[in-house]
């Protein structure tokens, strides 16, 4: 076994989010990230390494305890679940809005409607509850492009200041989900290396809570 405690970050936006946070717990990569095409990090707590990763592979790695611990999006945890994984910390960064958006104007014929997404999971899930038929389209990227291609009526994204929707003829409808990055940890590693994980969890959560004291 790995003796190093691994934690498992999800790259981009939250990776921008989180490394200030680090290194306020005395966490800090001991090499400039953007600059290196390394995918493993040692940082300035000899225990501790990074691994930087796209956030649908963190709780994979996660749940098999080839990272112990991990940052990733709430948005991946509702769409790809989150058994073997305990989920100590909202670290309240890299918010967002997991909502529905339609065209401007647009107004539900009652009949089945073509919803596409990324998130087809929450999807399913979201319009189920509400009795609506719906079909839902898998797709990867710009999912703001569908509507105007008349590939789906609605999308289901991301929505943080609502200027991509907006750009593209859209609006918000319904919010389906606050997002925010938690910390996840492996089940399994949280007893074999309490101590480790739980000063990491406690630092964190000491940060966090004395910037919510000076909100
Ligand atoms: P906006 O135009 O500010 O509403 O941003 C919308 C786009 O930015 C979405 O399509 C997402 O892909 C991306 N985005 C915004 N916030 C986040 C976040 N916290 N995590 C991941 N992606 C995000």
């Amino acid at each position: 076994m790995n003796e190093k405690l691994t934690i498992a970050l999800t790259k981009g936006r939250i990776l921008k989010e989180t490394l200030p946070l680090l290194a306020r717990a005395g966490i800090e990569p001991l090499e400039d990230l953007s600059s290196s095409r390394k995918l493993v990090f040692a940082t300035t707590r000899a225990e501790v390494q990074l691994v930087i990763i796209r956030g649908t592979d963190v709780p994979t790695y996660v749940r098999h305890g080839a990272a112990d611990m991990g940052v990733v999006g709430k948005d991946i945890l509702l769409e790809h679940g989150a058994q073997g994984l305990y989920e100590p910390l909202d670290l309240g960064i890299a918010r967002c809005r997991l909502m529905t958006a339609g065209p401007v104007g647009w107004q539900g014929s009652g009949a089945r409607i073509r919803v596409a997404t990324k998130f087809v999971n929450i999807a399913r899930r979201h319009f189920a509850r509400q009795g609506v038929h719906a079909e839902v389209i898998k797709l990867y990227g710009a999912m703001e492009l569908a509507p105007m291609m008349n590939l789906a009526d609605l999308i289901v994204d991301i929505v943080d200041t609502g200027n991509t929707l907006r750009a593209n003829g859209m609006e918000p409808l319904e919010e389906i989900a606050a997002i925010s990055s938690r910390l996840v940890v492996n089940k399994a590693a949280m007893r074999s290396r309490y101590t480790a994980i739980q000063r990491v969890i406690d630092d964190l959560a000491a940060l966090l809570e004395a910037d919510d004291a000076a909100a």
